[in-house]
């Protein structure tokens, strides 16, 4: 495809971080090069990919040993891959954390959209991706819908202060924000600020830029204006330009602190 305003933010000052992409699916299969070409030429300085079941890993991984130090592993089992063997996914998922070097837990979490059936099973999951979390002293990478407030209180009953992390694709109320940022926890804003009526804008005017980290969730979430189109990182823009409008800031400043804040959320050098 063709760049997108290729030149815009590719002066090297402007750097992005795309904090969740799931760039080993299937629908990059035809052109990953071109969409990593378009990210960097678009100020996209790291793409972290969260995992999602048992059989991403190794596309994951794939992706990751294509771009060293560019895209960035992550380990999880996703809520809505959690079924009634989840058990034996998590078994191999350890594994996986034994040997390999991964910038964080994720994605984990809940999610009471798709499937209510497993629920019990989700948090049973949430949990011990929170003790992996723990443990490695690794940032948590959540999940969250329609399960903000229970997440909130499993937080708050054993986890909060001994991990950090982010809720990614937050879409909540102002007051769930303030009390995930009073946690410690960042929020993952992606392509849904672009829409209208996404009730982010309040949120995004009252919690300071530095609990705020941004995604694409690519393939999904698209931005407007691509909206309708498959998501990419180099899409970022977008949702840096239309922070910096909510905020009456320049985009270079949401540009600075967001990534700044994902660099040291997931323990990177800001190189
Ligand atoms: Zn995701």
């Amino acid at each position: 495809m063709q760049c997108l305003h290729r030149g815009r933010y590719n002066n090297g000052i402007m750097k992005l971080a795309d904090t969740h992409a799931h760039l080993y699916l299937p629908h990059f299969k035809e052109d990953l090069g071109n969409v990593i070409n378009n990210a960097r030429n678009n100020g996209v300085s790291h793409i972290m990919l969260p995992n999602i079941d048992t059989k991403s890993v190794e596309p994951m991984l794939g992706v990751c040993n294509s771009y060293p130090g560019y895209c960035l592993p992550m380990l999880g089992l996703h809520p809505t891959s959690v079924k009634k063997d989840f058990e034996e996914k998590l078994e191999l998922l350890e594994k996986y954390l034994e040997k390999g070097s991964f910038i964080a837990i994720g994605e984990t979490g809940m999610d009471a959209h798709w499937d209510t059936s497993c629920l019990d099973q989700q948090e049973t999951s949430f949990k011990r991706h929170l003790e992996w979390a723990a443990d490695l002293r690794l940032p948590v990478v959540i999940h969250s819908r329609k399960t903000t407030d229970i997440i909130t209180s499993i937080l708050k009953k054993g986890y909060a202060g001994k991990v950090k992390g982010v809720f990614h694709a937050f879409s909540g109320s102002v007051e769930q924000a303030r009390e995930i940022t009073g946690m410690g926890f960042k929020l993952g804003i992606g392509g849904v600020v672009t829409y209208p009526r996404s009730g982010l804008d309040d949120v995004i005017r009252e919690i300071d830029l530095e609990n705020i980290i941004l995604e694409t969730d690519s393939p999904y979430l698209t931005p407007v204006p691509k909206r309708g189109k498959r998501n990419e990182s180099a899409y970022l823009v977008y949702i840096a330009e239309k922070i910096a409008k909510i905020r009456g800031v320049a985009v270079s400043e949401v540009a600075v602190t967001t990534t700044g804040n994902a660099l040291e959320l997931f323990n990177l050098s800001n190189s």
